[in-house]
């Protein structure tokens, strides 16, 4: 069972099974209470699908955040990592995956109704733009452009992530296509903010 866990192969995981097996008996019951309550108490958002104890997120119940602007990733721990960037102020919304015609992954599998009411429903705070932060693999620009498409006719500006020289990064070891995209997307200097 933890070996099929994402990094955990094989040894890790006799070798985590041995560890729990050599300490007592009660560490074992609080990690399997850990586990157990972590399906209890944590569900997904009402509005955009994170992570949620309760009906909405800490991001859609934070009033300091920028509701109008949506940034729309595949993975709820996609946004974690966006959080750890800290620049970001707006809120989210999680599709639970990707399109993926192979995989039997449409529209309708995906969390796109509750976006769609998001993007549509001007009663409530109405989202101007919506930043495309889907993955870099074929499936995830995919999923951008149709999306991209789905919300053409409406009022709303749709963005996507650039991509390009990660920080710290030197030219010669980068691909051939990010170096190419990094070019593509070049930004005036005024607006890079250095
Ligand atoms: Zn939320």
């Amino acid at each position: 069972m933890l070996s099929s866990l994402p990094g955990v192969g094989p040894k890790t995981a006799m070798r985590l099974g041995l560890n729990l097996l050599s300490r007592p008996a009660s560490d074992a019951t609080q990690l399997a209470e850990a586990l157990i309550s972590l399906h209890q108490q944590v569900g997904f958002c009402d509005v955009c699908g994170c992570f949620a104890e309760q009906g909405r997120c800490q991001f859609c119940d934070d009033g300091k955040r920028d509701a109008s602007t949506v940034c729309l990733v595949e993975q709820p721990v996609d946004v974690l990592m966006m959080e750890r960037g800290q620049g970001y102020r707006g809120s989210y919304h999680v599709l639970h995956g990707r399109l993926s015609p192979i995989d039997g992954m449409g529209p309708d599998q995906l969390n796109m109704a509750a976006l769609d009411k998001r993007i549509t429903n001007h009663e409530q705070a109405s989202v101007t733009e919506l930043i495309l932060a889907t993955s870099a693999t074929v499936d995830g620009e995919a999923t951008a452009h149709y999306l991209a498409n789905r919300y053409q006719s409406c009022d709303v500006k749709v963005s996507r992530i650039a991509r390009g020289v990660p920080e710290g990064g030197e030219l010669e070891y980068l691909d051939e296509h990010t170096l190419s995209r990094a070019m593509d997307q070049r930004i005036l200097w005024d607006q890079t903010g250095l």
